[in-house]
């Protein structure tokens, strides 16, 4: 098959989670040609996990050179300095992964918001595809998103924007992680519903799909405020579609009755306005996806 592709040199993106690490290698369009993932916790330090991916890349390289390379990573982080401040999945502080990563592969390196990515691979393959304005939200222990505007992901002034989990939902509500008071995340993130009723986010997710009237009733609740923050998301951003990934949309049943009422509720949204709700179709996959697509973007 030699000669098939425009050049040689090839293209990896990393994704970098709390329990697992995913590397994905491709062709300079895009398109993937292996896909590697290890635990988290076997990886002590950011030093092993920059040396297990740089030799998975140099492994399944064959002869061909490794251009661009984008790691996503949990925030926050710094995207113009290439370093990872204090994610809170992970005990490392202040890594400068961009430069390391660049020393051990000599490639072109960058670091992007691994809800970013997720989302711009959902928008280029999965529940997104064929759209050109598009919301992502990740809705699992916390909650995040990613927005694609006119075609192109939209990071803002900082690198900061979609950061979904912090709209203000009610200015009395509890105090968040962030700082803020009422954020949407400390209403139905699942460390605030686990908090909430003493059982895991699971627990509390199967109890309600096994009929618990209690736990049906705050899962409603949580979809609700869901609901409530998709009618200002489209009030602010008029999306054609929502992309909700994450745990809790593996209990879609579950969710999507209440989330899509909520939003047809409006009466300021008319229906000819209104965004589609769709789950992810990437599953785990949709962050080293997003990543190998940001490298293309930027190599
Ligand atoms: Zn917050």
């Amino acid at each position: 098959m030699k000669g098939h592709y425009p050049s040689r040199a090839m293209l990896a993106g990393i994704d970098l989670g709390g329990t697992q690490v995913r590397v994905a290698l491709a062709r300079s369009d895009g398109h993937l040609v292996a896909s590697i993932k290890t635990k988290t916790a076997l990886l002590a330090t950011p030093q092993a996990m920059v040396d297990w991916a740089a030799g998975e890349i140099d492994r399944h390289r064959g002869r061909e050179k490794v251009r661009s390379i984008t790691i996503a990573a949990p925030g926050p982080i710094d995207i113009k300095r290439g370093v990872l401040v204090n994610p809170p999945n992970l005990p490392w502080q202040n890594v400068p992964l961009v430069a390391m990563m660049g020393r051990a592969t000599g490639a072109k390196v960058q670091l992007a918001n691994d809800a970013d990515m997720a989302g711009l691979g959902e928008f280029h393959h999965g529940a997104g595809r064929g759209s050109r304005n598009m919301v992502y939200i990740t809705w699992s222990t916390g909650v995040g998103g990613g927005l694609i505007i006119d075609g192109k992901l939209h990071r803002g002034a900082h690198g900061t924007a979609g950061e979904i989990g912090h709209m203000i939902i009610d200015p009395n509500g509890p105090l968040d992680n962030c700082g803020q008071r009422g954020c949407l995340e400390a209403f139905i993130s699942g460390t605030a519903l686990a908090r909430e009723t003493g059982h895991t986010a699971a627990e509390l997710f199967a109890a309600a799909a096994a009929g618990d009237r209690q736990a049906r009733l705050v899962v409603e609740q949580a979809a609700r405020y869901m609901g409530i923050a998709l009618i200002s998301l489209t009030n602010a951003l008029d999306p054609e579609i929502f992309v909700m990934g994450g745990g809790v949309s593996r209990s879609w049943a579950l969710v999507y009755p209440t989330m899509i009422e909520t939003l047809r509720s409006s009466p300021f949204i008319k229906p000819a306005r209104r965004p589609r709700l769709r789950r992810a179709r990437l599953g785990d996959r949709a962050g080293q996806v997003g990543a190998v697509e940001w490298a293309r973007i930027n190599q």
